[in-house]
């Protein structure tokens, strides 16, 4: 009986969708592949995945602003083209009209739909009332603090009583106490069953806070993105962190999320191979060698589990996820079952004086990180021992967006500076050799 009423109450279906974005250069991106997911009535659902997995572009088919490349996305029954009635967004930034008044743009979501003046107001104070914005009515968004203009958002959302309200990342721009407090005032109304909406889908990249607010939880994989695993949250509201079962789900979220296509041993056989083309996430060199003698020391001694490493060195699980992503490229360090573990040039790393470690990155950076070889042989080959970084940067624009090739750029440059495998005039935007000739016996 109940499962019949919930497949009845199906909100949104979403088959088989895939996206694709034209590059540049070379062939398109493949943001989104295969993706199947329904949303419900009466669920708050959390789509988990790291940064550039394509979370944001999902939300935004379902909002009806851009169409699946192929494959179906229905609300209600309904293919989705432009945005459907009953799904209202809010924003990670706070997109408020500054020269509007907090009534006036939480009014704003109502005047699409026709509603005549005095409805709105009274819809309008009702949610400002209920987001806890009394008396900030006549306020302009300058005068608010972040969190008060978020609020103003979630306001001009819940106004228009959305049967679904997107949520993207509508916490990560705000401080940590803030945050939390938003999260909670949401919850609490949530299950008090006060808010105008019956279901959320809420796009995150921290682990916590999903299990905190959701109900399930979909864990997105990247490149391309795809749901991976789905985990269910079946503890009751309010929530605490610090619960034993709480904290088992976020660990396994943790283990899923490092966990790649085939479970492996720990090995590096099953990692896909380094490309040229890969995309590299902008770590510094010192915040690298930080995380490693961390992992070294006590109380790790070369093997951390993931959550209480992100706790200690207070970072957001996609932080420590991009940071162990790329020791892991470098050979430094591997993710195994929700741990980050030193491999044995690791621990050597960690027990090095300045030189030698620069010696053994430079090693390292060479052997496992294509490009940075190819950038050495071209600069090794050429007479001037100079190259411009647009030679390196089309290279890169063959494989990534203009946004990542800058990212990966701007790696290179870290990496190779502190390894000292070769120099980079901001100015000229040019590679040379560090010192040419060293290498070639004195020429
Ligand atoms: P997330 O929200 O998970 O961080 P996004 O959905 O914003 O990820 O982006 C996923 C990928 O799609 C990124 O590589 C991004 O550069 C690319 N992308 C998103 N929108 C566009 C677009 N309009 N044109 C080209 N590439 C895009
Ligand atoms: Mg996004």
């Amino acid at each position: 009986m109940l499962d019949t009423l919930k497949q009845q109450s199906t909100l949104i279906d979403i088959r088989g969708v895939s996206r694709v974005f034209p590059k540049g250069s070379g062939e398109d991106l493949r943001v989104l592949d295969n993706v199947d997911l329904t949303i419900r009535s009466g669920e708050i659902v959390g789509l988990l995945g790291r940064s550039g997995s394509g979370k944001s572009t999902l939300l935004r088919i379902i909002a009806g602003l851009i169409a699946p490349s192929s494959g179906n996305a229905s609300c209600r029954g309904q293919t989705i083209v432009g945005p459907p009635h009953g799904v209202a967004m809010v924003f990670q930034s706070f997109a408020l009209f500054p020269w509007l008044t907090v009534l006036q743009n939480v009014e704003l979501g109502l005047e699409a739909l026709g509603i005549d003046a005095a409805e709105r107001r009274k819809r309008a104070l009702a949610a400002i009332d209920l987001i806890g914005l009394d008396g900030f009515e006549s306020a302009f968004p300058k005068e608010l603090s972040g969190g008060m203009r978020q609020r103003v958002g979630f306001a001009r959302a819940l106004v228009v009583h959305p049967d679904l309200l997107l949520m993207d990342e509508p916490f990560s721009a705000l401080d940590v106490l803030t945050a939390e407090t938003l999260r909670t005032d949401l919850v609490d109304l949530w299950s008090e069953g006060r808010l105008p909406i019956k279901s959320v889908l809420m796009v995150t990249h921290n682990i916590e806070e999903a299990v905190l607010m959701c109900d399930r939880i979909l864990v997105f994989s990247s490149n391309p993105g795809r749901v991976a695993a789905e985990f269910k949250v079946d503890l009751p509201h309010p929530r605490n962190r610090l619960d034993p079962a709480f904290r088992q789900l976020v660990d396994n979220l943790y283990a899923r999320m490092t966990q790649r296509p085939t479970t492996p041993p720990p090995t590096f056989e099953n990692i896909p191979g380094p490309t040229v083309g890969m995309v590299l996430d902008h770590v510094s060199s010192n915040v690298l060698s930080g995380l490693i003698e961390a992992l070294a020391a006590e109380p790790y001694y070369g093997r951390a589990d993931l959550p209480v490493l992100a706790g200690q060195l207070q970072l957001e699980a996609d932080e420590i996820l991009h940071l162990g992503e790329s020791l892991q490229l470098l050979r430094f360090a591997l993710f195994h079952d929700g741990d980050l573990v030193l491999t044995e040039a690791g621990k050597r790393f960690a027990n090095l004086e300045t030189d030698a470690r620069k010696k053994l990155f430079a090693e390292h950076l060479l052997a496992y990180v294509p490009v940075m070889g190819l950038i050495k042989r071209v600069l090794d080959e050429r007479p001037s021992h100079t190259a411009p970084a647009a030679r390196f940067r089309n290279e890169l624009e063959d494989y990534m967006s203009e946004e990542y090739a800058d990212e990966t750029l701007k790696t290179i440059v870290s990496w190779g500076r502190y390894a000292e495998l070769f120099a980079y005039d901001e100015q000229s935007e040019t590679f040379s050799l560090e010192n040419p000739g060293s290498d070639e016996g004195g020429g």
